[in-house]
């Protein structure tokens, strides 16, 4: 029989977070303090909160932080301001834009007007391009990098695996593929998506599945090989009647019916979110280191 792993994604966050204090220690000893903007446009409930943990986390670790909060009626010129300020502030390394920005807003555009130096969340096409040719100076988008980190820890062979990637989007499928792809992950990748025919036979293929998809409990039992690797990226708010707030976390995973066939399973909360806040925190380290 199998045992199964559960993979600890708040464990190996702090031990991300205990290498960033390290580094963080080094680089102010050399007279720098690692600083990081976030830019929020607009009250959506969810990006506030999400602002604030990375916040937070700064301090924690003695990182520099800075909130701009603008007004949802914001205009493009008013937020292009804010980043080309942002670029031009020695204290700040790194730079992000809390996404979405209300629908008046090109996001594309902003993340373009982000110096590349400072673009934490490795979404310019000069980081993307980076992250295909395999050049480490890059940031590497905070969630795939996460996800890679994971996997590691948790002592799973990418090296020949068949992996599969659900969900190709920027900020999370294409650049784990990528990952995976590389020399960093040597597994044989296939990349599922919406117009995927017969997604169930594709994902038993795989020994890694990397669910992103944005639906809960997508992925169930039938479509997972014994002795599968699942890392579930998914964050979806399910109604909960038993719940004070009135919801649950659910991942992209039926987590109950599926971790019982697998070898390795992230949960969620507590698997790849906590990752995420952690390798922003270090790619804000990465970013102050580069300018030694
Ligand atoms: P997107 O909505 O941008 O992408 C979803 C992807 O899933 C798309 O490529 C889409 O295909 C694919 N998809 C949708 N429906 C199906 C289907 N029925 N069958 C196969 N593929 C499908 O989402 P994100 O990549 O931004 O995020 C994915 C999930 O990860 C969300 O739950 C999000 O909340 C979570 N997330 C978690 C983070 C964390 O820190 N843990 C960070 C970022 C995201 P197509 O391209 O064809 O439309």
């Amino acid at each position: 029989a199998l045992v199964m792993q559960i993979i600890d994604g708040k464990q190996v966050a702090e031990k991300v977070l205990s290498e960033c204090s390290d580094r963080i220690a080094a680089l102010k000893e050399k007279g720098v303090t690692p600083g990081l903007a976030v830019v929020l446009v607009g009250e959506d409930p969810a990006s506030k909160v999400y602002v604030g943990s990375k916040a937070r986390k700064c301090v924690e670790l003695g990182i520099y932080s800075r909130k701009i909060e603008l007004p949802a009626d914001s205009s493009q010129e008013e937020v292009m301001a804010v980043v080309e300020e942002l670029n031009n502030d020695d204290k700040v390394h790194g730079i992000l834009v809390q996404s979405p920005p209300p629908p008046h807003i090109d996001e594309e555009a902003i993340v373009r007007a982000i110096n590349p130096a400072k673009d934490v969340d490795g979404f310019h096409p000069e980081n993307v391009a980076k992250l295909a040719l395999e050049d480490p100076t890059g940031f590497v988008p905070c969630t795939p990098a996460g996800c890679m980190r994971l996997l590691k820890e948790a002592g799973v062979e990418t090296s020949g695996a068949e992996a599969v990637v659900i969900g190709r989007s920027m900020i999370v499928g294409k650049p784990m593929a990528l990952l995976l792809m590389g020399k960093a992950g040597n597994a044989t990748v296939t990349v599922a998506h919406s117009r995927t025919k017969d997604l169930a036979e594709v994902c038993r293929r795989a020994d890694i599945i990397v669910a992103a998809i944005g639906k809960p409990e997508f992925v169930t039992a039938d479509m997972v090989k014994d002795g599968a690797t699942i890392i579930d990226v998914g964050i979806n708010r399910v109604e909960d009647a038993s719940k004070k707030s009135g919801y649950k976390l659910v991942g992209d995973v039926a987590y109950d019916e599926c971790a019982p066939k697998c070898k390795a399973i992230t949960p969620v909360p507590g698997g790849v979110g906590p990752m995420t806040i952690a390798m922003l925190m270090q790619n804000t380290v990465q970013a102050a280191e580069a300018t030694l």
